[in-house]
This record gives structure tokens, sequence and C-alpha cells, in this order.
């Protein structure tokens, strides 16, 4: 029987591993936190994306569409609490109406139900919200992305899990591939990199030259105090600007009843920086000798100091929730737990707008699994586990 080595024990790395054994494969995992899914998967919106945001064709807009379905179905099939919501994007003024159009035209592309309707129709749906008019999209859900792990986790039984075993090298074989870890060599057939954050550095240790470099991006979160938790009913998001769609602070009803509020983004200064005071020089400086880092600044500077400021000011945050929902006031937010999200970026300074999948004989790397790829996690996985070969 082949056997694949899969390093990551988050989201992906999971559902790699099950589909891969569900095709009668074996199979071991790597992590080297001592729980799964500890990183991205572990601080993120818990948000089941619907997929209207994507370029049309993009594996982004094919595998969140499709894994919206799936991501449900699982969750449904496996007792996993997830609540089908839907959520509005606002135009809180005349100038985003074209932005929103457009935004209606990729979700009709991407076959994404969702219709354009009134602000007074979008007050309906949230009584609090500013809007002149909105796009109300049906297939949104939330979900706890921790307890989907949990129920890979069960489903990978007969499967060889190890936790707290960090992949230290990869070597290639006449047979195969080895990676070492503390605890020994882990010998397989073929090898899948899941490292979320750590990704291009261990698609350096199996001998690849990435196209890109991760750059660690942290998001910050407000929630709402409890006594103002009935400001919002649902999932309320901005127009997204398509020069920086990751940036607009939104607002998020979490299964708990609990509304997170954000995220801001800022370069985190380590990769798993969780905190400003989270700090490691070989970080930073892999971040400050990448070409891409210096362009990106000259180019979106300003955008980012407004989001530095953000994340040092309460007032200031809470003034962009208020473009949505105009009674959230400083008083009303308190921190929440932030996430960073592992950006590739280009040596020109673009972002890699899509997933990015690079495959070598024998070996697959993630390079670039943003959001939604938790939403997407069973799609991708599918889509990884047919591009595994055993041959060099
Ligand atoms: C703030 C934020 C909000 C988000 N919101 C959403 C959302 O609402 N919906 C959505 O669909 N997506 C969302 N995402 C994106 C989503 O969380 C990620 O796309 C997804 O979790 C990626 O999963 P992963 O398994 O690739 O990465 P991770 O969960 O980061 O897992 C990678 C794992 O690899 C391990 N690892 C790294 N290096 C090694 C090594 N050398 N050896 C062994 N193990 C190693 C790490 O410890 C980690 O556990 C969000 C992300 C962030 C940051």
């Amino acid at each position: 029987m082949k056997h694949v080595v899969v390093i990551g024990g988050g989201i992906l790395g999971l559902s790699v591993a099950h589909d891969l054994l569900r095709r009668g494969l074996s199979v071991t995992v790597l992590e080297k936190e001592a729980h799964w899914g500890q990183h991205q998967t572990g601080h993120n919106s818990n948000v089941v994306h619907a997929g209207l945001y994507y370029k049309p064709g993009s594996l982004k807009a094919r595998m969140s569409v499709a894994g919206n379905a799936s991501m449900i179905a699982f969750a449904r099939e496996h007792g996993v609490p997830v609540d089908v919501c839907g959520k509005l994007v606002v135009a809180t003024s005349e100038d985003e109406l074209p932005r929103l159009n457009t935004l209606a035209e990729r979700a009709a592309a991407n076959g994404v139900p969702a219709k354009l309707i009134s602000g007074s129709e979008a007050r309906e749906y949230e009584p609090e919200v500013s809007a002149v008019s909105a796009l109300r999209v049906e297939s949104t859900a939330i979900i706890d992305f921790a307890a989907v792990c949990e129920v890979l986790v069960r489903l990978l039984d007969g499967a060889d899990l190890r936790l707290q075993s960090p992949a230290l090298a990869i070597r290639s074989t006449a047979s195969g591939v080895e990676v070492a870890t503390p605890q020994g060599i882990v010998r397989a057939d073929a090898l899948v990199n899941c490292a979320g954050l750590h990704s291009d550095r261990v698609a350096k240790l199996a001998g690849l030259t990435p196209s890109a470099t991760i750059v660690p991006f942290r998001g910050e979160y407000y929630e709402l105090r409890p006594e103002r938790r009935d400001l919002v009913r649902g999932l309320i998001y901005p127009v997204p600007d398509p020069a920086l769609p990751f940036l607009g602070v939104h607002l998020t009803r979490m299964l708990d009843g609990s509304v997170h509020a954000g995220p801001n983004a800022v370069l985190a200064l380590r990769r798993e920086g969780y905190r400003w005071r989270d700090v490691s020089a070989r970080d930073v400086w892999d971040v400050l000798r990448f070409p891409g880092t210096w362009k990106l600044a000259r180019r979106f500077g300003l955008t980012g100091l407004d989001e530095v400021l953000r994340s040092f000011s309460r007032k200031r945050f809470a003034a962009s929730l208020a473009r949505l929902v105009p009674a959230v006031r400083e008083d009303d937010i308190v921190r929440a737990e932030a996430g960073v999200r592992a950006q590739a970026m280009l040596p020109d300074g673009s972002l890699v707008d899509d997933f990015l999948i690079e495959s070598a004989p024998r070996q697959v790397h993630v390079l670039n699994a943003p959001s939604p790829a938790a939403t997407s996690a069973l799609e991708i996985a599918k889509h990884i586990a047919d591009q595994v070969t055993f041959t060099v």
C-alpha cells in the first residue's frame, strides 16, 4: 500500500489525510503543535463563505462554491453545529453602488444565489444597518471549524497521527521521501505540504524554489459587549475594494451568539505572532529582505499606516464599524483574539489572489490557502489527492 506523509495538521492537512485514507492509501500526519488546528484553522471567523467575491473560473471561486455545499453537508452528517444564516453586503453610500452591482454580477457568474435589495429591505434583516442598497446572500453559514477538525481526526482512525512532530528536514530518495522529525525519520512514497504559515519554508526544505513567499498578516478583532449584541442579527459585510479585497471590517454573529467585529490587517512580526509583542528576528528579517514587501509598502503605505493606527485605537476601530452600524460606539467593543493569515506574495509586491498549489514528482505543496480555504477544505483536499504521484 502506498504511504503519504502530510505536513501540517490544520483543516487542510487533516482533510487531505482523510481523502487519501478513503482512497485506500496509508497516511502519516505530522503536526508541530500539541493540538490539531492551532493556527489559522483555530483563529478564524468560522464563516462558510458562499463564493461570491472570487474571479469566475479561479480555484477560489470553484472550490468555495462547491466547498460551501460540501462543508455544510459534512457538518450536518457528522453533527457539527452549523447555521446557514445568510449575509448582507451593504453599500453605505451611493458611490459604492457600482461596486455592489459588479459584486452581484460576479455572484451570478459564480452561480451564487444572491439578490440586490433596497436599504429598507436590508433593514428588515438588520434593523441597525446603514445601507442605501445591499446584496443578500442566502448560502453563507456560520460553523465551528475546530469541531470539523475534531471529526476529521476521529475519521482518521487507522492513520498515523503525530502531534509535536515538526518536519525538520526533507530528503528525496530513489523510492520516495524521508522527513526528519525530533522522534526519527518518517519514510513515505509521497509528501503533501499543508504547513500554512510555514508552507514556503517546508517547500524549500523539500528542494523546491517556491514562486511566492509567505507574508504573515495579523487580523485583529473586537467583539460587541454582550448587552450590545442585539445591534447585529447575522453577518454584515462592506462592499470590498477590488484592489485590497481582504481589507474592510465586518460584523459576524458566531454560533455562541457573540458578535465579532474585524479584522483589520497589520504585518505580523512573527509568523505566528498574535500580538504586537510576539516578535521573531528571523521572521522580521525574512519580510524585510523580501523585495515584494517594499514594493507593496510603496503602493499601499498609507492604507497600511491606517491599519496600524486602527490597531492601537479602539476609537478608530469603532468608527469603521459605525459606517456599517451607526449605533456602535467605542465603549460597545472589547478586544477579542487575533488570527494570522498566511498570505503568499510575489517578488513584485503583488499578493497571490488565488489558491496556489505546486506539484513536483512525489510532492504537492499548498503555497497559498488564505480565506476561504477553510470553507473549501474538502474540495482542496480532493484536488490535492488527485495530484499526488508516486513516480519520479
Ligand atoms: C483572521 C482569519 C479569519 C479567517 N476567516 C475565515 C473564514 O471565516 N472562513 C474561511 O473559510 N476561512 C477563513 N480564514 C482562512 C482559513 O482559516 C485558512 O485558510 C485555513 O485555516 C487554512 O488551513 P491550513 O490547514 O492550510 O492552515 P493552518 O490551520 O495554519 O495549519 C497549518 C499547520 O501546519 C503546522 N505546521 C507548520 N509548519 C510545520 C512543520 N514544519 N511541521 C509540522 N507541522 C507544521 C502548523 O502548526 C499548523 O497547525 C481566516 C483566516 C484568518 C487568519
